[in-house]
This record gives C-alpha cells, sequence and structure tokens, in this order.
C-alpha cells in the first residue's frame, strides 16, 4: 500500500500502474525506463506545463484540426498512461488512432487495442505493411492510417521513427519531456509535457479554439524557438532551485 500523504505519491501509483501494465503484457520492460527518463525530466521541469509547452498544445490543436488525414500514433507507454485522454482527443480532433510499437508483437497489438476500446478508442485495423524505411517493426504500419497521414501525433517517439516520418513530408507532432531528444529536435513540432498533462488539455484546445486563432497559430510556430524557451525556463527554475 502507498501512503495517500506521501510526497510523491502520484508518482509511486503511475509506477505501480505501470508495473501492472508491464506484466500483463501492454508495457514493454523498455517502456517502463523509457518512462523513468521522463520522470528524471519532469522533475526538472517541475511536473508542471511550462508555458512553452502551453503555446505548443495550442499549436498542436490547431494542426490537429486543419489536417486532411490526422493520426494519433499509440505504443505501450501512451495507452498505459492516458487511454481515456486518447479517447477524447480523437473525439475531439476526429484523429484517427493506430498501434504502432518497437517492440511489436501480435499478442500485444491485440491487447493494446483491448485496452485502448475499453476506453472508448476507435483503433484502426488491417494489415500492416512495412511502409517506412526503419529495419525494425515500427516500420510497420497501416496503409490506411499514418501510411497515409498528413499529420501524425506521436506521443513518446524514437528518434529515428520521427525522422522517418518527417522524411515522407508529414507534419509530425512530438510529445517528449526531454527537450534534448533526437525525436524533440526532428519533429516539426515538440510538446516537452507529460503526456498525461498535455492530451487533455490538446483535447480541450480542439474544441475551443476560433478559427482565427487556429490560423494564427498552425502558420506561426517556429520549432527551434520553442525547444529553446523549454531549455530556458527549465534553466531558470534550476538556476533558483536554492534560493
Ligand atoms: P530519441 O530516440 O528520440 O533520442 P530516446 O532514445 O532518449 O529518444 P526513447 O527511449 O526512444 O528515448 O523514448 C522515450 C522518450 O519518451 C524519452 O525521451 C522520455 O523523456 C520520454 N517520455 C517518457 N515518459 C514520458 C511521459 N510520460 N510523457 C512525456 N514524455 C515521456
Ligand atoms: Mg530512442
Amino acid at each position: 500500500m502507498i501512503p495517500q500523504d506521501h510526497p510523491r505519491y502520484r508518482s509511486l501509483m503511475v509506477r505501480e500502474h505501470l508495473a501492472r501494465c508491464a506484466a500483463e503484457g501492454i508495457l514493454s520492460l523498455e517502456g517502463l525506463t523509457a518512462h523513468g527518463r521522463g520522470e528524471a525530466f519532469d522533475y526538472l521541469i517541475g511536473e508542471r506545463t511550462m508555458e512553452s509547452a502551453l503555446l505548443a498544445e495550442k499549436t498542436a490543436a490547431a494542426l490537429l484540426i486543419l489536417a486532411r488525414r490526422p493520426v494519433i500514433s499509440v505504443n505501450g507507454n501512451t495507452a498505459a498512461l492516458a487511454a481515456g485522454s486518447i479517447a477524447l482527443l480523437q473525439n475531439a480532433s476526429n484523429a484517427a488512432v493506430e498501434v504502432n510499437l518497437f517492440h511489436r508483437t501480435e499478442e500485444r497489438v491485440r491487447k493494446i487495442t483491448a485496452l485502448l476500446e475499453d476506453h472508448g478508442v476507435q483503433v484502426l485495423k488491417g494489415e500492416a505493411e512495412r511502409l517506412l524505411p526503419l529495419t525494425h517493426d515500427r516500420a510497420l504500419c497501416l496503409p490506411g492510417g499514418i501510411g497515409s497521414a498528413d499529420v501524425v501525433l506521436v506521443p513518446l517517439e524514437d528518434g529515428d521513427r520521427c525522422q522517418a516520418l518527417v522524411n515522407m513530408g508529414k507534419t509530425v507532432i512530438a510529445i517528449d519531456l526531454n527537450p534534448l531528444s533526437r525525436t524533440a529536435m526532428t519533429a516539426t513540432l515538440t510538446i516537452v509535457d507529460e503526456v498525461t498533462r498535455a492530451l487533455p488539455r490538446m483535447g480541450r484546445f480542439c474544441r475551443d479554439l476560433t478559427k482565427e486563432e487556429i490560423q494564427v497559430l498552425a502558420t506561426g510556430y517556429d520549432n527551434r524557438e520553442l525547444l529553446r524557451s523549454a531549455i530556458r525556463e527549465i534553466r531558470s527554475r534550476l538556476d533558483h532551485a536554492l534560493d
């Protein structure tokens, strides 16, 4: 039992939940270590949404609304942490949802699909094909999903797949707590925030932004500048950590 007054209560509960998801075969063991890297960056960020991330989340909502074929690519970590928020964002943005896994087995795809569907997500199905120029199984995707998407949202992405999607001419929106990862650097738009904070807010922005705001946001962003602002915000917090 984790005591509710433990100062790290939420974090410990999430870890317990993820460990259970790993035992059930939804999360890979490697996914647990990826979560640890994310937690470390979130500690530096202060476990809150930075100003730069808020702007990135608004901009991401605008890009999803304007997309012709938006797709949310879901892996084990995202499904385990945020299945309900994926359902909300799907409803608000009309995006398709496709399961894409680094450690891919048909059984894991089935389990993650079932978890998402239990939370009300409509999951694309079909015969995945090797449509990305990558040697590992993240190359596998659906021709009617990620294969033909113009905008792809990739929470917790791997750097080389992000690059491959960008090279195919797609607009790639990444959610990654590490502003220095290859994913963060290569995505078209990077949200430096925790996935469970980012997704619900993006859903709300999809509903609330006006047509004018959407146009301004979608045409006026500069990802390098957003990343620079994120790093500046982290640095300034560290500068004052011992004040
Ligand atoms: P890259 O391949 O892009 O250089 P990486 O190899 O450092 O990244 P991966 O293991 O490929 O990282 O993916 C995990 C990434 O997801 C890490 O950068 C980590 O910070 C981030 N991450 C983990 N958990 C979360 C979370 N809950 N919310 C947001 N980001 C997260
Ligand atoms: Mg990686």
